[in-house]
């Protein structure tokens, strides 16, 4: 060791619980603080700045930069939820008001999937407003799903589809129009249209 150099420090700093990618699970942690000090004869002067530190795991005794504080899967696996909802809801909406015409059928068929999708109701007063939106902003289903589709897997891709399929049945019926979306919905999923054809039997056995 030489005449002056410098040293460092760890000192605890807060502590509190946070997602431990290694535990899988809700753990303590602690903010472990790393203070770098200028030092003359081993001795600590004054600190060179810009403490620096990291989290460690009161369990596993895993290190991480403090970035995995904000890392919360519940919290994650809601926000994608209801993204995912949202995108449904529109989706239908957006087949319901395809053929200019909303009816009862289709209303209640929108009622009936998102409440056991989500497990809460929904008005035809809000599904109604929501088409009259729907109806002016002139998005297509592309707008709707393709921010979800990426993360969805071939069972929440063919839901999708499934509501889709059911709200365009409700009429009794698909129309040109309908089946236009059907089309649409399978390519802004990305998933065959021979998929969505099986998926659309499998509804309707
Ligand atoms: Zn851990």
């Amino acid at each position: 060791m030489g005449l002056w150099g410098s040293s460092s420090r760890i000192s605890q700093g807060e502590q509190g619980s946070f997602h431990c990618p290694r535990c899988n699970s809700k753990m303590r942690y602690t903010d472990q603080k790393v203070e770098t000090y200028f030092t003359l004869f081993s001795v600590k002067l004054f600190p060179l700045g810009g403490a620096s530190g990291y989290v460690e795991c009161a369990t596993c005794k895993s290190t991480y930069n403090h970035e995995v504080l904000d890392y919360d899967p519940h919290k994650d696996a809601s926000e994608f939820q209801s993204t995912f909802e949202i995108a449904v809801l529109k989706s239908m909406v957006l087949m319901m008001v395809s053929d200019g015409v909303s009816d009862l059928g289709e209303l209640s068929a929108i009622r009936d999937i998102y409440r056991r999708m989500t497990g809460r109701p929904i008005t035809d007063t809000q599904i109604e407003s929501l088409a009259k939106d729907i109806s002016s902003s002139r998005a297509s289903l592309r707008d709707y799903v393709g921010n979800v589709s990426s993360q969805l897997n071939v069972g929440g891709k063919e839901m999708v589809v499934r509501a889709l399929y059911m709200v365009a049945m409700a009429d009794g019926s698909i129309a040109p129009q309908e089946q236009r979306l059907l089309d649409a919905a399978s390519s802004a999923l990305d998933i065959s249209p021979e998929r969505v054809r099986a998926v659309i039997a499998e509804t309707d056995s």
